[in-house]
């Protein structure tokens, strides 16, 4: 297992330092703290994107979804993916990867779930699509409708690493009926405070690559957007509920959507 980086601040713990987890170090929360100096609704942010993930998997469950593929999990926070689905399906079988070690070293909060289902962690870097759908295999059905969940994670893989390629790689490894799920952050709605944002990430190592709507639209090239289509992460099927407080239109720089394999 790769050893825990302390030296610099990564996303998985930055994420973990703004919802308020203890799984963080310094040097992620002195980087949360010079974004929240840029823009204070930072932690309204992440909230609004974890709701988005609990609403989307709560639809796709509802929808008769039962094996869901989630990629850049982050450091646990209940209720995880696997809990949100199989409070819906007590079968859902899921299968959960990232590729920092100390998601990994956090994994087993991620393993409890029902006799009935199936939960399996991987550490795995989603640039290796063909690593992710091997170990996969030993708990998916490939042959059954997989939810593929990409949640606030392409915004750390920049276009030379062929962000739109292993998305596309992914699916073709998924039969019709299959999903997309994915929420991503954009400087559409920010500029400066995204461009400010993006350089203090860069100089300390971390790579922020910020999509427009267009460029987010396009992982979904091929597949069927659910309704209401691209959307500001707090307005998708908002009925399924968890509203966050102080959420609304200016605050969250990001999309979200779901798309289905025809
Ligand atoms: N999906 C969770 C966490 C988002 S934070 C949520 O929305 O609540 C982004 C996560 O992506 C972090 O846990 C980070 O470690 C992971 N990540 C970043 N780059 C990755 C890569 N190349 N491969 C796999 N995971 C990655």
């Amino acid at each position: 297992m790769t050893a825990i980086d302390t030296s610099r601040p990564h996303p998985a713990r930055m994420y973990d330092w703004y919802l308020g987890g203890k799984d963080n170090y310094p040097v992620d929360e002195a980087m949360g703290r010079q974004m929240l100096a840029l823009d204070p609704r930072v932690p309204v942010m992440a909230r609004v994107n974890r709701a988005f993930m609990h609403r989307a998997t709560r639809w796709l469950a509802r929808q008769g979804v039962r094996q869901f593929l989630d990629i850049g999990t982050g450091i646990p926070t209940e209720p995880n993916l696997h809990q949100v689905a199989q409070e819906t399906a007590s079968d859902a079988r899921v299968v959960y990867c990232d590729n920092d070690p100390i998601v990994l070293a956090h994994a087993a909060a991620l393993l409890r779930g029902t006799d009935e289902g199936a939960t399996e962690y991987l550490q795995a870097d989603v640039r290796d699509p063909a690593a992710i759908v091997e170990g996969a295999r030993k708990v998916l059905d490939f042959g059954r409708p997989v939810a593929l969940s990409l949640i606030a994670l392409l915004h750390f893989v920049p276009d030379e690493d062929g962000a739109h390629e292993l998305v596309g790689r992914l699916l073709s490894e998924l039969p019709s009926g299959s999903y997309l799920v994915m929420s991503h952050a954009t400087a559409d709605f920010t500029p400066e405070e995204s461009k400010a944002a993006t350089e203090k990430l860069r100089a300390a190592g971390v790579t922020l690559a910020l999509r427009s709507r267009a460029d987010f639209t396009r992982f979904y090239a091929g597949l069927e957007l659910v309704e209401p289509g691209v959307e500001v992460p707090h307005r998708w099927h908002p009925e399924l509920g968890e509203a966050v407080p102080g959420q609304d239109d200016g605050v969250i720089p990001g999309y979200g959507a779901v798309g289905r394999k025809p």
